[in-house]
């Protein structure tokens, strides 16, 4: 629990700094940033359990931890896809029922291979999960637009952040190998810049996992920092960020710590 309050920190902690630089980017063009604050509904059953916190960052904003239930959710929905214990099945009557309207708790962020559906993975029905695949889970301003919307409109209180071993677009990243199109090119030109440095005497495979949990950690301060939607909603607690790894083998979905254990976790 308390590896997950250090992660809330951190996300909180980028969110501020951005908030801080448009805050201030603001400021010098004379316009309010505070003016422009997201207004939505607070998540559905979080209210009794937030505690709020002040920071000396955020005088004006309290920072107030977000619902952790949502999280708790699809957690026990990976374990029973671990076990193979699936609940779900989808059916004729629950695809009825939302042809009336969608009310997703939770966005997935994740990458596009054919293995990472995060309905599987979670076992979660129809309609509980917002699922924005990009190859290497990226986002640009259409994945992010998408996510907003999620966010704003559909009122969703997780944004997930998945990644997986043996990602190909990391590892064609992490190959240096020109692509041979433009558009494939954007994708590896997007991931390259957060490569951390090679460990000595690391084996191949370590250093594509290295690449890997920090393509996902970018990705993830990406949504906060380009965001001002996912930013407002993280700063105001209506919005849990999470870092996540999925092992392709066994299955299992592994939270990420925060940055500074990164070089510390170099078992895999
Ligand atoms: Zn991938």
């Amino acid at each position: 629990m308390h590896r997950r309050h250090r992660l809330v920190a951190v996300i909180v902690t980028l969110a501020l700094a951005g908030f801080a630089a448009i805050a201030a980017a603001q400021h010098d063009s004379h316009s309010s940033s505070h003016s422009a604050a997201v207004t939505s509904a607070p998540p559905k059953a979080a209210a009794p359990k937030a505690k709020v916190k002040e920071t000396k960052e955020a005088k004006t904003a309290a920072i107030v931890e977000p619902d952790a239930r949502p999280w708790a959710q699809l957690m026990s929905g990976n374990r029973r896809f671990v076990k193979g214990e699936h609940l779900v099945t989808s059916t004729r009557d629950l695809r009825n029922e939302l042809a009336n309207g969608q009310h997703p708790d939770v966005i997935v962020l994740t990458c596009s291979d054919s293995r990472l559906s995060p309905e599987w993975i979670f076992d979660q029905p129809m309609g509980e999960v917002f699922v924005v695949r990009t190859a290497g889970n990226l986002v640009d301003p259409i994945a992010l637009g998408s996510i907003e919307y999620a966010v704003e409109h559909l009122h969703a209180k997780l944004l997930v952040v998945m990644g997986h071993e043996k990602c190909g677009a990391v590892a064609a990243a992490v190959s240096g190998e020109d692509m041979p199109t433009e558009n494939l090119d954007a994708i590896v030109r997007k991931i390259r810049p957060g490569i951390p440095p090679a460990r000595a005497n690391a084996s191949k495979d370590a250093l594509l996992q290295d690449a890997i949990e920090a393509n996902i950690r970018r990705s993830a301060t990406d949504c906060v920092v380009a965001s001002p939607i996912v930013r407002e909603h993280v700063v105001h607690g209506t919005l849990a960020v999470v870092q996540a790894v999925y092992h392709l083998q066994s299955g299992e979905v592994e939270e990420l710590g925060n940055p500074t254990q990164l070089s510390d976790n170099d078992k895999r």
